[in-house]
C-alpha cells in the first residue's frame, strides 16, 4: 500500500552497525517525518483496537517511542518492559539468550492484571528472542497476550517461526 511504501522509504539501512556484517534498520528518519510517524501510529493503533487489547506494552527502547503514542491514540494504558535494573518498583524478570551471553527484561508486576489483554509493540522483529521473552513475562504476570505488532520483520532471521509456539494463535502483525 501507499502507507507501507511511505514507511519503508523512511527506514535507513546502515551497513556494519552495530557490528561488521549487520545491516541495521534505522527508524530515526521515519520518526522525524510527521506524516510517516503519524501513519505508523495510526496503523499500530488499529491493530490494538482490532485485537481487543486493554493495554500496550512497549519494549525498550524503540518500542517505547512507538508504543506510547499508539496507546494514547487507541485510548489504552502504556506499560514499559525494560532492561533489568531500570524499574524502581517490584518487578518480574525474564532472562533470554543472546548470540553471545544472555539478557534480562523486567516489568512492574502490579501494572498487569488477569483482566488485561496486552498488545506488545516493538520496532523491528529480528530473531524474536526479545519478543519471546516479553510474551513469557506477560503471561507469568497473569495477563493475556492479545498480539505482537512491529513496524518491520527481518524475515531471513526466522523470528515469526520461532514465535509461533509462544504466541499460541495470537496475531503477529508487521505494518
Ligand atoms: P531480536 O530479539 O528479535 O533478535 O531483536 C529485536 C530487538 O533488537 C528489538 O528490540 C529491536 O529494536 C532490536 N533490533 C535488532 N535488529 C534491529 C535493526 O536492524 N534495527 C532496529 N531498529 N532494531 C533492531
Amino acid at each position: 500500500t501507499d502507507i507501507q511504501e511511505l514507511l519503508l522509504s523512511r527506514i535507513r539501512d546502515v551497513a556494519d552497525y552495530p557490528e561488521p556484517g549487520v545491516m541495521f534498520k534505522d527508524i530515526t528518519p521515519l520518526l522525524a517525518d510527521p506524516a510517516a510517524f503519524t501513519a505508523l501510529t495510526d496503523a499500530l493503533a488499529e491493530v490494538a483496537t482490532n485485537t481487543g487489547a486493554t493495554k500496550v506494552v512497549g519494549l525498550e527502547a524503540r518500542g517505547f517511542i512507538l508504543g506510547a503514542p499508539v496507546a494514547v491514540r487507541a485510548g489504552l494504558g502504556f506499560i514499559p518492559v525494560r532492561k533489568a535494573g531500570k524499574l524502581p518498583g517490584a518487578t518480574l524478570a525474564q532472562a533470554y539468550d543472546l548470540e553471545y551471553g544472555s539478557a534480562e527484561i523486567e516489568v512492574h508486576a502490579e501494572d498487569l492484571s488477569a483482566d488485561d489483554r496486552i498488545l506488545i509493540i516493538d520496532d523491528v522483529l529480528a530473531t524474536g528472542g526479545t519478543a519471546e521473552a516479553s510474551i513469557r513475562l506477560i503471561r507469568r504476570a497473569g495477563a493475556e497476550v492479545a498480539g505482537l505488532a512491529v513496524l518491520m520483520e527481518l524475515g531471513f532471521l526466522g523470528g515469526r517461526a520461532r514465535l509461533e509456539p509462544a504466541l499460541k494463535g495470537a496475531p503477529l502483525e508487521a505494518v
